[in-house]
C-alpha cells in the first residue's frame, strides 16, 4: 500500500457528513491493509507516528514546514509564504505547489519510517536533517497526498477519528458488522495502543485480542466515578462503601519497570518530565514493576494545606519546572496498585489492592496512600464529607470494597460527592466547543459571540449539541477562546457532530471547556440525548468555569448518558425537602 493510496481515503473521509460513512470508509481502507502495514496505518490516519502515550513527535512548526515545501518545489520561501497568506492552510500550499508524480509515491512503510526519522532527528543540526528528510518525502509524493503530509505534521489532519470509530471498522473490516467492537474496545481499555490492536487483530484474530494483556509501560485507560445526588443515595445503591477524599489535582498513573519510571495522565499522555519528583519517588520503591493510580497535588505538610488544580496544573508549561518542584513539591496520593511484578492486579476487590498500598509505598512521603474510612452509614458519610470539604478538598469518592478495576468504566463501582448546593446542579461538566455565532456589541472586538457546546455521546462516537454558551468568561478568556478557535475553524460541519442548529464557524472538536449550568431541561433545539423525534437536552445558565483542554481530550467530556443520569437525579433532588 502507498501513502498516495491511504491519502485517496483520506480525502475521501474528509468530505464525509455522515459518521456511519466515515466506518465504512475507514474498514474499506483497513480490508485493503496487509498486517505488515495496519499499524503505521492505524497511527498516521490519527495524525500520529506511535500511540498516543509515546511522547515521539515530528516536531515541526510552520516556519520550517514552509522551509521544507520550498525546498520540495524550488519556490522561494516568500512564495510559500505569500500563498499560505491566501490559503490559510499549509496543506492546501503543499498541494499546489507539489511537483511529484503518483507513480513514484512512497510505500506507506517507508513513509512512516523517513517521519520516525524526522521525530528522532534532536540537537544541534536537527532542524536542518528534519527540512531535509521532510523536503525529500515532500518532493516524492503527489499533491494530495503532499496536503495530508503536511497536516499530519503540523496535527492538523482534518479527521478527527475517534478512537470507538477506529475500533468499529475493525470490526466491519473483519466481520461486516460491529458485533467485535465490545472486544476490541476491551483490549483498547487495557493497552491504550489501537496500532498494536489492529495488528494483533490482522495476525490473531480474535484470539490474539483476547490475549493482549496489562502491562507495564502502556497505560490502563482509567476507571472513573459516576455520580449520585446525596450520601443517602449512596448507601442505598452501595451498602458498606470505602470513603476517601476526592483531591482536586492531576490524575496520575505511574509506571515503575526497574529504574524506568514513567507517568502517565488522565488521557494518557507521557508527562513523566512533569511529574520530576513522583518519578523519583517512584524509582525508590522495592518492587521491580509496578502500576499506581494516585491524585498528584501540591501539598504543604505543615500548614496541611492543598494547592488547587489550576495552579498545580501550571507546571504544564514545562519550563520552570525545577523551580516549581522546590517551591510547591508535588506529592501523589495512591489508591490503587493495578499491577505488581509482573502480576495484573486489576480482577482483585479493591480492598485486597488497598491493603497491599501500605507494604509497596513502604513510608515513602511522596507517594503516600490515600487515606480511607467504612461506613454503611448516610450520616456518617455526610459528615466525611463536609469535613473533607472544610479541608479545602472538593469532596469524596466513595468505593465498592468488593470491586475489580475496570479500565475506562465509569460505573458505580466508583461514586464521587461534591459539595451540593440545593436546586442547581452540584457539579460542572466538561463540553467540547463546537462552533460560534459572530457575537454582536463589544464582544465582536473578539471577533466571537455565543459557543455552540456539546458533549460526548460514547456509543456512536459522536458530539451531539447541548447549549449556547455566552457569559462566563474575562476579556482575556474570550481572546484565547478567539485564537484557538481560530485554529479550528472547518467549512463544513464535522461527520462526528450531530446539530439541529448552524453556528456562524464550525470548529473542530478538541477544545474542552469546564462549564456551571443552573439546570438541564428537555428541549427541541439540542441534539444531546435526542432519539428519533424526541426531545434532546439542553443546560440551562451556562458558564464557562475553565478552561479543561489540556487534561482532557474531546471524548473525555461529559457524555450524553451522564447528562441523561444528571437530569433523573435533578428531579429526585428538587423533591427531596
Ligand atoms: P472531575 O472533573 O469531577 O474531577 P473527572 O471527569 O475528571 O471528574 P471523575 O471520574 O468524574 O473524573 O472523578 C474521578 C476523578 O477524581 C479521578 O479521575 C481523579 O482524578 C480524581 N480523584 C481525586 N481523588 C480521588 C480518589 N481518592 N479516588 C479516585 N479518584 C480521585
Amino acid at each position: 500500500m502507498t501513502f498516495a493510496d491511504v491519502a485517496a481515503y483520506l480525502d475521501r473521509m474528509e468530505g464525509t457528513r455522515s459518521r456511519n460513512e466515515l466506518v465504512k470508509t475507514l474498514a474499506e481502507l483497513y480490508t485493503r491493509t496487509s498486517p505488515d502495514e495496519i499499524q503505521p496505518v492505524t497511527y498516521l490516519i490519527q495524525g500520529r507516528l506511535v500511540p498516543f502515550f509515546e511522547p515521539v513527535e515530528m516536531g515541526m512548526g510552520e516556519k520550517l514546514v514552509m522551509a521544507s515545501i520550498a525546498q520540495a518545489s524550488g519556490r522561494p520561501v516568500a512564495e510559500v509564504n505569500e500563498l499560505f497568506n491566501t490559503l490559510g492552510d499549509l496543506g492546501l500550499v503543499a498541494e499546489k505547489l507539489s511537483t511529484g508524480s503518483p507513480a513514484k509515491t512512497p510505500s506507506i512503510a517507508d513513509a512512516h519510517s523517513r517521519l520516525m526519522e524526522i521525530a528522532a532527528s534532536a540537537g544541534p543540526g536537527s532542524v536542518e536533517k528534519k527540512r531535509t528528510v521532510f523536503a525529500s518525502l515532500l518532493h516524492d509524493l503527489d499533491a494530495r497526498s503532499a496536503k495530508h503530509l503536511v497536516r499530519m505534521a503540523l496535527g492538523r489532519l482534518r479527521l478527527g477519528l475517534g478512537d470507538p470509530t477506529v475500533l468499529e471498522a475493525l470490526s466491519f473490516a473483519k466481520k461486516g458488522d460491529r458485533s467485535l467492537r465490545p472486544s476490541l474496545e476491551a483490549a483498547y481499555n487495557r493497552t491504550s495502543d489501537l496500532g498494536l490492536i489492529a495488528k494483533t487483530f490482522w495476525t490473531e484474530g480474535e484470539k490474539g485480542i483476547a490475549a493482549l494483556k496489562i502491562t507495564v509501560g502502556r497505560p490502563i485507560r482509567p476507571q472513573l466515578a459516576e455520580r449520585l445526588p446525596n450520601p443517602e443515595a449512596v448507601i442505598n445503591k452501595l451498602g458498606a462503601v470505602v470513603v476517601q477524599p476526592k483531591y482536586d489535582g492531576i490524575r496520575v498513573q505511574i509506571h515503575k519497570n526497574g529504574a524506568n519510571v514513567r507517568v502517565f495522565s488522565r488521557n494518557l499522555e507521557d508527562f513523566s518530565l512533569m511529574f520530576v519528583e513522583l518519578v523519583a519517588a517512584a524509582k525508590k520503591l522495592k518492587d521491580r514493576t509496578l502500576i499506581l493510580d494516585g491524585e498528584a497535588i501540591g501539598y504543604n505538610p505543615e500548614s496541611e494545606e492543598y494547592v488547587m488544580f489550576q495552579q498545580t496544573a501550571s507546571r504544564r508549561r514545562q519550563h520552570g519546572i525545577e523551580e516549581a518542584a522546590a517551591s510547591l513539591p508535588l506529592v501523589a496520593f495512591v489508591f490503587d496498585v493495578l499491577y505488581r511484578n509482573g502480576k495484573d492486579l486489576t480482577p482483585l476487590p479493591y480492598g485486597e489492592r488497598y491493603a497491599l498500598l501500605g507494604e509497596v509505598l513502604g513510608g515513602s512521603t511522596v507517594l503516600t496512600p490515600a487515606p480511607l474510612t467504612t461506613t454503611s452509614s448516610a450520616e456518617e458519610l455526610t459528615k466525611t464529607l463536609l469535613d473533607n470539604i472544610s479541608k479545602g478538598l472538593e469532596g469524596v469518592v466513595v468505593k465498592r470494597m468488593d470491586s475489580p478495576y475496570q479500565a475506562g468504566a465509569r460505573n458505580f463501582n466508583w461514586v464521587k460527592l461534591k459539595r451540593t448546593t440545593s436546586g442547581q446542579l452540584n457539579d460542572t461538566v466538561d463540553l467540547v466547543l463546537l462552533g460560534y455565532y459572530f457575537g454582536k456589541g463589544k464582544r465582536t472586538s473578539f471577533g466571537l459571540g455565543a459557543l455552540l457546546a456539546g458533549v460526548y455521546d460514547a456509543e456512536h462516537d459522536r458530539f451531539d449539541t447541548i447549549t449556547k454558551i455566552g457569559t462566563g468568561l474575562s476579556d482575556a478568556g474570550w481572546r484565547e477562546i478567539h485564537q484557538r478557535a481560530d485554529k479550528l475553524q472547518v467549512k463544513e460541519k464535522p461527520a462526528r457532530v450531530r446539530s439541529l442548529l448552524t453556528p456562524d464557524v464550525w470548529l473542530k472538536p478538541e477544545v474542552v471547556v469546564e462549564v456551571l449550568a443552573d439546570e438541564i431541561t428537555p428541549g427541541t433545539n439540542h441534539t444531546a440525548g435526542k432519539v428519533g423525534d424526541g426531545p434532546g437536552y439542553a443546560l440551562r445558565f451556562p458558564r464557562i468555569v475553565s478552561f479543561r483542554a489540556a487534561d482532557k481530550r474531546p471524548e473525555d467530556a461529559t457524555t450524553v448518558k451522564e447528562i441523561v443520569e444528571m437530569f433523573q437525579q435533578q428531579g429526585r433532588r428538587k423533591v427531596s425537602p
